[in-house]
């Protein structure tokens, strides 16, 4: 049988040249970066050969960048520790109602300290009117965190536009990039963001690594205590083989990006198209055109998207309703719902995100086996028929 991942959103293969990479880095230079010795002193340089290859990828110097243990360290690191460690300014944060639970759930662990937080809607394209922004920043707003690319829909925020609005009431504007960094072009200075979450398992590295990008001068603290680590900013031994990870699929990325960008958009725009044509009562969701490349996200009505996901992987087709988080649970995805769709619409909600080794053959049997899947799901449904 056929097997065609199409989950990148979730996690991404390991690109066999990063699995290279970090093999020594488990055999012969296992060394504490920490150490003073030869070894450590090998493992030390090639953490700060891979802050340097994350740095470029997003136009950051290599002093910026955090280590961390992925995209929702970052997340946490960035917004707890920023409002704590600058109350003077204010006790207000603004975020959005679609973001990952790793920036939603660790503002409501805020607003219980005591913290005021204010959730913006989002239009029905997923994106955050900058008016909206505007009209919701007060005196005391001390940080503004919007997603770049949202995890399900793929809709990409004008960051460039929403960081200026922030920065004229002088507060600080954090992106949660996971979803972008790597895939399309990030870069700090031209986006104007002051904190920047990025994960290397969306980019073909190893799981468990990912950084805060904290501009020069941003006041944040350490999320975790014990040693001084990462200029006392990440307390814990450094994970090396998994930052030398992230670092070649930086580089990786950085080389590709043009090409499997292009590639992916033109996937994708097949793939939706080809759906909506053979499958009558199909929206997709998310922005038409300010969507990640390669994500293709669609709300079938009258069927339930967990059944459509058992019925694709009986096809050896990978995809997934919802974000991978919240998958297992019964309710509606956040997002869907803040896009202003029905419960029952969200329920038959499908995301297919392709990554660098998906082909137009790929679309093509999608496209053979899913108009089926769904007739056959909406016979079996009371409503469908
Ligand atoms: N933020 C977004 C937008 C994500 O999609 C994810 C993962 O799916 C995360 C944060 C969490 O990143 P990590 O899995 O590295 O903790």
């Amino acid at each position: 049988m056929k097997s065609i991942y199409m989950d990148h959103s979730a996690t991404t293969p390991v690109d066999p040249d990063v699995f290279n990479a970090m093999i020594p880095y488990y055999t012969d230079i296992y060394g504490n970066a920490s150490s003073v010795h030869s070894q450590g002193q090998k493992a030390a340089r090639a953490v700060e050969n891979a802050r340097e290859q994350v740095a470029s990828l997003i136009g950051a110097s290599p002093g910026e960048i955090i280590f961390t243990s992925g995209g929702t360290e970052a997340d946490n690191q960035a917004i707890i520790t920023f409002m704590s460690s600058n109350q003077k300014q204010g006790r207000h944060i603004i975020t959005s109602a679609i973001e990952h639970h790793a920036v939603l759930h660790t503002c409501e662990y805020l607003v219980k300290q005591g913290f005021e937080l204010t959730v913006l809607p989002v239009n029905q394209e997923g994106l955050v009117e900058p008016d909206t922004l505007r009209a919701a920043l007060r005196p005391d707003t001390a940080l503004v965190s919007i997603m770049h690319a949202n995890n399900e829909v793929g809709t990409i925020q004008a960051i460039p536009e929403l960081a200026a609005i922030t920065h004229e009431v002088g507060a600080v504007f954090h992106t949660d990039a996971v979803q972008t960094v790597g895939k399309i072009p990030v870069n700090v200075k031209d986006m104007g963001v002051d904190l920047l979450s990025a994960s290397s398992h969306k980019l073909y590295g190893p799981k468990g690594s990912g950084c805060l990008f904290a501009k020069k001068g941003v006041r944040i603290g350490s999320y975790l205590y014990g040693g001084g680590h990462e200029r006392n900013m990440r307390a814990g031994t450094v994970n090396v083989p998994g930052v030398v990870g992230f670092g070649k699929a930086a580089e990786l990325a950085q080389q590709r990006l043009p090409q499997n960008q292009a590639a992916l958009k033109d996937l994708s725009q097949r793939l939706t198209q080809g759906i909506l044509d053979a499958i009558p009562n199909t929206r997709l969701t998310g922005h038409p055109v300010h969507r990640l490349p390669g994500s293709v996200s669609v709300c079938f009505d009258y069927v339930e998207g967990e059944s459509i996901l058992l019925m694709l992987d009986s096809y050896g087709i990978m995809a997934s309703s919802g974000s991978a988080c919240t998958s297992g649970s019964l309710d509606p995805s956040h997002v869907l719902l803040a896009l202003g769709l029905a419960h029952e619409t969200a329920h038959g909600s499908l995301r297919l995100t392709m990554g660098k080794d998906n082909t137009q053959e790929d679309v093509d049997y999608v496209l053979q086996v899913l108009p089926n899947i769904i007739k056959n799901l909406r016979l079996m449904s009371p409503l469908g028929q």
